[in-house]
């Protein structure tokens, strides 16, 4: 019989936006960072100090919070390579970047983002509802940011090109403790 999971066992993997946004989307990086490192998880993050995705990274470390970067080496200056990462892993490609964020998350957690963001999430949440893996998969969204995109969903539900099974892998929260409950195992 495999062991309980231990605090040290979570991780989670974060993605956001990457692109300078409105203040109040840093503020909400910085609460997930901190919130992560209260109890005692790992971040994974894309390894930039850029935008939520810093933000995130370095409220994890000022509360004591371990992190893990995974950055491709083409995009080392553009989203400007996490070097205060406990562990920085400096990859080839995008696929890899993703490869290795799966390998150290037990959970998935997005927040506000552009289509970076989007892509990312879409993977962890189709994989998730094919049964490749059994990780939380969370959408943090306390101002209505993904409106649009989960009212199209729903639509896409009602004329049978998703499914409900499908919609229902995703864990939808709106704020911030609602949404780490949701990524502990
Ligand atoms: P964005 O939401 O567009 O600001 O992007 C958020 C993050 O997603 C950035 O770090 C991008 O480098 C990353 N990203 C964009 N496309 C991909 C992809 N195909 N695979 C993995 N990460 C990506």
């Amino acid at each position: 019989m495999s062991p309980e999971p231990t605090i040290a066992d979570v991780a989670v993997c974060v993605y956001c936006a990457s692109r300078p946004v409105p203040q109040q989307h840093l503020d909400l990086a910085a609460e997930v960072g901190r919130g992560i490192a209260e109890r005692g998880w790992t971040l994974v993050s894309g390894g930039g100090r850029v935008s939520m995705m810093g933000e995130v990274a370095r409220a994890a470390r000022r509360g004591g919070g371990r992190t893990v970067g995974v950055i491709p080496r083409a995009l080392v200056e553009h989203e400007v390579a996490d070097t205060e990462a406990d562990e920085l892993l400096v990859v080839e490609t995008m696929r890899e970047r993703k490869g290795l964020m799966d390998a150290h998350a037990s959970a998935f957690l997005a927040l506000p983002g552009g289509i970076g963001t989007c892509e990312e999430l879409f993977e962890v949440w189709t994989s998730r509802y094919i049964g490749m893996h059994a990780k939380p998969v969370v959408l943090l969204d306390p101002e209505g940011h993904y409106e649009g995109l989960l009212n199209w969903l729903e639509e896409l539900a009602g004329t049978g090109f998703a499914s409900r099974h499908s919609l229902e892998a995703l864990i939808v929260a709106t704020d911030v403790r609602e949404a780490l409950d949701a990524c502990a195992p």
